[in-house]
């Protein structure tokens, strides 16, 4: 029988040592996933930062230096860049390689990044749904991914192999692994993670220009559920910028949903309609109540702020 703590991979080639990318490294480390990780990253200060904490065996800024030999590389950049750093490395592929992702849309990267995968290696996107509002190297940390869902894209035609490696990757991370269409994820990720960060984004930036109440004030007597949604607004602007440009179909219909709701909730707080009301927000409590049941938040009195946030 195979040792279940044998590394499952021998060179694991990490693209962009953020958050995500570090925390994988911390992962792949600790719990023995990889023999040997090499970390690429396109900022030399992050390069420097990820030497310093010795979570990588190799650090360059060589693309194709990273990848060469290496038997699975995660790209762990903004969406956006995801189609370049694939066309830059996938000449140097090696045959049998399982090419992956983690990022947060999956529709547009399958788009960007499927064009430039040579038919030797192994395309399979995935998304960690495991977060913070924090970035960089230092931000990162090994537990991030424990009972967190990893969902896996891959496309027509897969290879059963490898996803299965690949599952078994994230499995010793801690994550729980589901498959699913890209389609599919885009749309689920639409109502559960970026309209609730649009919607932070608003409100903040709403508050924030209000002529009758300063900014000053706004900080100062910032109730609970104003400071859960600065909490939400202080993602990074370059991750986010690129989820609502590469997802914009689908956060679109889950827009104009929400404002078919939001209608209807203005029309009950006009009408007076109390039970509306109470209904709605009996029901949203449930919902609450089932999210921290599966183990998927805390319900601790801060709400949780501390915690790792999925995004
Ligand atoms: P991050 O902390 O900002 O890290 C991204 C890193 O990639 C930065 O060090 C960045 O360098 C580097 N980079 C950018 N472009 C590059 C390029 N062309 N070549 C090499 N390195 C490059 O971001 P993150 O939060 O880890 O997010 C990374 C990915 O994970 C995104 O696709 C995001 O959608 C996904 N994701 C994020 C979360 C979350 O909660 N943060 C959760 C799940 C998935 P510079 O700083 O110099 O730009």
């Amino acid at each position: 029988m195979a040792d279940p703590r044998a590394p499952i991979f021998e060179k694991v080639a990490l693209i962009g040592l953020g958050l995500i990318g570090s925390s994988i490294a911390r992962g792949a480390r600790a719990y023995g996933a990889a023999t040997r990780i090499v970390a690429s990253d396109a900022s030399e200060d992050v390069r420097a930062r990820v030497r310093e904490l010795g979570i990588a065996d190799e650090t360059t800024a060589d693309l194709a230096e990273a990848v060469i030999g290496a038997d699975l590389v995660i790209l762990c950049v903004p969406v956006g860049a995801c189609g370049e750093v694939a066309r830059v490395i996938a000449p140097h592929l090696a045959p049998g390689a399982i090419l992956s992702d983690v990022g947060s849309v999956k529709g547009a990267i399958v788009a960007q990044v499927a064009p430039h995968v040579p038919a030797s290696a192994h395309f399979i996107p995935a998304h960690p749904i495991a977060g913070t509002e924090y970035s960089g190297p230092d931000a990162g940390f090994a537990t991030l991914f424990q009972n967190r869902w990893c969902i896996l894209t891959p496309q027509d035609g897969f290879d059963g192999e490898a996803v299965g490696k690949l599952s078994a990757f994230w499995t010793r991370l801690g994550a729980n692994v589901e498959t699913m269409s890209a389609t599919h994820h885009d749309l689920v990720l639409a109502v559960t993670s970026h309209l609730p960060h649009l919607i932070a984004y608003n409100i903040v930036g709403t508050a924030a220009d209000l002529e009758e109440v300063t900014q000053s004030e706004v900080i100062k007597f910032s109730a609970s559920g104003f400071r859960d949604f600065t909490r939400i607004a202080a993602s990074d602007p370059t991750m986010w910028r690129d989820i609502f440009l590469n997802n914009k179909d689908a956060v679109l219909e889950m827009l104009g949903r929400f404002d078919e709701d939001l209608t209807a909730l203005r029309r009950m707080i006009r009408t007076g309609d109390g039970d509306g009301l109470f209904a709605l927000f009996t029901r949203t409590r449930a919902i609450r109540r089932s999210i921290i049941a599966q183990g998927q938040d805390t319900a601790a009195p801060d709400f949780g702020r501390a915690a790792p946030r999925e995004e």
